[in-house]
């Protein structure tokens, strides 16, 4: 039978839960125990689709085509181990579910409550979908104490009653500050969150304290005594200088040990730091560096572009240098700009994204690169642009546009039910925003010869997408008799999948997020090679 370990945090937000629970998912795969990770999330969206990565940062895409919270992210990239579906759960989906049955008449008369009703539905996600898993972790979004996280922490408390106290823990992550002018760190925060806590009926097994500096011995005493934790699951974690170096310092910190002596389970097997060890030196160590410029709308929140930023530092790592990244935000951007803000950058990448709002600053940036030979890597919206960049510029089509930002034009990127009514529809016409995109894995058939099948060295691939709008694979004929490849092309032959230009030492554009399947220990193909470009371009 499984085990559950619930992760809450207090104090404030931010905390690093994710990365916590994504550490110690590796630290017991490392022991040989087979680990599933979930979110948890307290807001009333029905999932994280149709919030702006300004308000939310990156919306994570799994597989299977769910639009979820961005740690799920880093559970992928610390566990290996490819999300689905039921791994994340907002309120807002609860809540549907449960209306949805009550006007079915699900509830057969009864009057439909939080506790047991919602605190049922909560449960029943916990439990859903797990069949050969040691441990699942679960991570409760927001901060305890937020009146949107009750009904979570009654059910984790509810369910450890469940399923008994002995197979589920709880560990709770607070920040114990430093205060420089006393120079001293202060614990109390941590007893309030700890005594928040109690007082809706959860006693923590294990404190993770997040700090800037070392906790004392005597600190730790305090902590255990007044929060009623045992001094070994008193947890210090210190600011790490990278996220890689995490799993190395909870294992320094006993935390996979201490998590198994709770359970009472013995094992020999030690722990792997190796591949933890071997990046972390890179990451940290490395003269080397590369310039690659992201020319996007959301540059300045730093969680807009995170699996993105993260399969660059591992391209990087597969070469052996550190990428430095130059955010150009691509609606203040002048076009008289450009070349000066470009002329030190060995590559650009234009990422994904949605609406008008700096286009003609990413398209200025394409013809840039295209022009002068720096690698260029389009990234979704990055493609499309790229698409309409050439239309313009070498098919001599001046009023290209796609049609997510103009009607009036030609739309060489559009609907698919635009211009293909007989096709197979793959978009709706539905009003809805949410969900409505092609989301997910889809297949990818890879030309010969071609750059791009040099690179991923197979002929089909799968990767994730999340898009309205296609490139009109009508005009494919034009774009490649002048130099423009459409290099990988969905199995039907309707869908433009990757574009590549023949006169070039290395451009590429892709319709899907390559960046959501790239991790430290498994660097993407497509990112490895970007930045090797980039680094032969210096
Ligand atoms: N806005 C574009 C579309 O919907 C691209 C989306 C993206 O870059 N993820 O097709």
């Amino acid at each position: 039978m499984a085990r559950y370990i619930f992760v809450t945090g207090g104090v404030v937000s931010s905390l690093g839960k994710g990365l916590s629970s994504a550490s110690l998912a590796y630290l017991l795969q490392s022991r040989g125990f087979k680990v599933r990770l979930r979110k948890l999330d307290p807001y009333l969206n029905i999932d994280p689709g149709t919030m702006s990565p300004f308000q939310h940062g990156e919306v994570f895409v799994t597989d299977d085509g769910a639009e979820t919270d961005l740690d799920l992210g880093h559970y992928e990239r610390f566990s290996g181990i490819s999300a689905k579906k039921s791994d994340n759960i907002t309120t807002g989906k609860i809540y549907n579910d449960v209306l949805k049955k009550e006007r079915k008449g699900g509830y057969i008369g009864k009057t439909v409550q939080v506790i047991p009703h919602v605190t049922d539905r909560i449960k029943e996600f916990i439990k859903n979908d797990v069949v050969k898993e040691d441990f699942v972790i679960c991570e409760i979004g927001g901060t305890v104490g937020d009146i949107e996280s009750l009904p979570f922490v009654e059910a984790i408390r509810q369910f450890a009653n469940d399923i008994g106290k002995k197979n589920t823990l709880f560990i709770h992550l607070t920040l114990v500050p430093y205060m420089k002018a006393s120079d001293e760190i202060k614990t109390k925060p941590t007893q309030h969150s700890v005594k928040e806590l109690r007082s809706i009926g959860v006693q923590p097994d294990i404190i993770i304290c997040r700090c800037e500096r070392p906790i004392s011995l005597d600190q730790r005493k305090k902590i255990s005594l007044f929060c009623n934790v045992d001094i070994k699951n008193v947890i210090e974690t210190v600011d790490v200088k990278t996220i890689y170096e995490a799993p190395i310092s909870f294992n320094n910190e006993n935390l996979d040990k201490q998590v198994l002596d709770y359970f009472k389970i013995k094992t020999k097997r030690k722990v792997n730091l190796n591949p933890w060890k071997k990046i972390t030196k890179i990451i940290l160590y490395t003269k080397k560096t590369v310039n690659i410029a992201i020319v996007g709308k959301y540059v300045d929140l730093k969680d807009a572009y995170k699996s993105l930023d993260e399969a660059l530092t591992h391209g990087g790592i597969s070469n052996n240098l550190k990428v430095n990244l130059i955010r150009i935000d691509s609606e203040k951007i002048k076009i008289s700009e450009i070349k000066k803000k470009l002329k030190d950058v060995s590559g650009i990448l234009i990422p994904g994204g949605f609406g008008i709002r700096g286009t003609e600053g990413k398209i200025e940036a394409i013809k840039y690169a295209r022009k002068n030979k720096i690698p260029f890597l389009g990234i979704c919206f990055g493609m499309q642009m790229a698409i309409i960049e050439f239309a313009r510029n070498e098919l001599n089509i001046k009023n290209a546009i796609s049609s997510e930002f103009s009607k009036k034009g030609v739309s060489i990127v559009g609907l698919i039910n635009e211009w293909n009514k007989d096709g197979r529809i793959i978009k709706g016409t539905d009003k809805n925003l949410g969900g409505t995109m092609r989301l997910g894995l889809y297949e990818a058939k890879l030309k010969e010869n071609s750059l791009i099948k040099e690179i991923y060295k197979t002929k089909s691939i799968l990767e994730r997408h999340r898009h309205r709008y296609e490139v009109n694979i009508d005009y494919m004929d034009k774009f490649e008799k002048n130099g423009m490849i459409f290099s990988g092309i969905s199995p039907d032959h309707k869908l433009p999948e990757i574009i590549e230009l023949e006169n070039h030492p290395w451009f590429i554009g892709v319709q899907f997020h390559p960046e959501f399947k790239s991790r430290p220990l498994v660097p993407h193909p497509l990112f490895s090679s970007f930045i090797k470009a980039a680094k032969n371009h210096k």
